[in-house]
């Protein structure tokens, strides 16, 4: 199992260790008395990364670029963790809550952008980036992470999530991770890949830097 980022902790919640970030509850998790609260594997993909024990590279306080950040559950608690999160969403209902998820956390940007499009936000977000997680659950998925990729450092870190069926309903699954790792390479080499079943069906956990 490799280390959590300084931030994340497993901590004790109804009787079980449940990993855990600091901060205001989001999603209606639980939250202990010095204010950790449960991150909620079965609804986070990332969280889904970190119980699987995939190396992330992440060790707290980094920048990130979230993409797909929805109405907020898993970026809140990147937040919690990490430096400045610049929070992707194009949809504008979620934003509406991720604003609210913001309020209460300064470090958090939430832009209403489409993630295929990176020059809309690129004179927002810093350059340099640590990481960039992903998790649009769309088709081309692997277009996106390219496209997107000149926001990294060079020794960055890209987290995605592919999700199969967004790319080919009928495919098998193992089919439709070959063409978009494939695709991915274009820009990134791929660090450690991991099916996420247990808490996702037919979701692929990526690590990947940039080449
Ligand atoms: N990551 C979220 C979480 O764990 O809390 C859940 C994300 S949900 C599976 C996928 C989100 O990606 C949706 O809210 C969808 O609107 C968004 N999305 C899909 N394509 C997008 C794009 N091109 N640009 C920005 N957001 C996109």
């Amino acid at each position: 199992m490799t280390d959590l980022p300084d931030g994340v902790e497993r901590r004790p919640f109804d009787g079980r260790e449940r990993l855990s970030t600091r901060g205001e509850t989001v999603y209606g998790e639980p939250r202990d008395a010095e204010g950790w609260r449960a991150w909620d594997a079965g609804r986070s993909k990332l969280g889904a990364m970190f119980e699987y024990g995939m190396d992330t590279g992440l060790v707290g306080g980094e920048t990130v670029l979230y993409l797909g950040a929805a109405s907020g559950t898993t970026v809140s608690h990147v937040a919690d963790f990490a430096g400045p999160t610049y929070a992707v969403e194009f949809a504008a209902r979620p934003v509406r809550d991720l604003l609210g998820v913001a309020e209460d956390r300064e470090n958090l940007f939430p832009l209403l952008k489409d993630a295929r499009k990176p020059e809309t936000y690129a004179h927002v977000v810093e350059a340099d980036l640590d990481c960039i997680v992903q998790d649009v659950a769309t088709r081309g998925q692997a277009t996106v992470a390219n496209r997107n990729r000149r926001f990294l450092r060079d020794d960055g870190r890209l987290l995605a999530v592919v999700k199969a069926r967004s790319e080919d309903v009928t495919a098998d699954p193992d089919d439709v991770f070959e063409d978009v790792l494939a695709e991915l390479r274009d820009s990134y080499e791929v660090l450690e890949t991991t099916r996420l079943d247990r808490f996702h069906d037919d979701h692929l956990g990526v690590v990947a830097r940039p080449k």
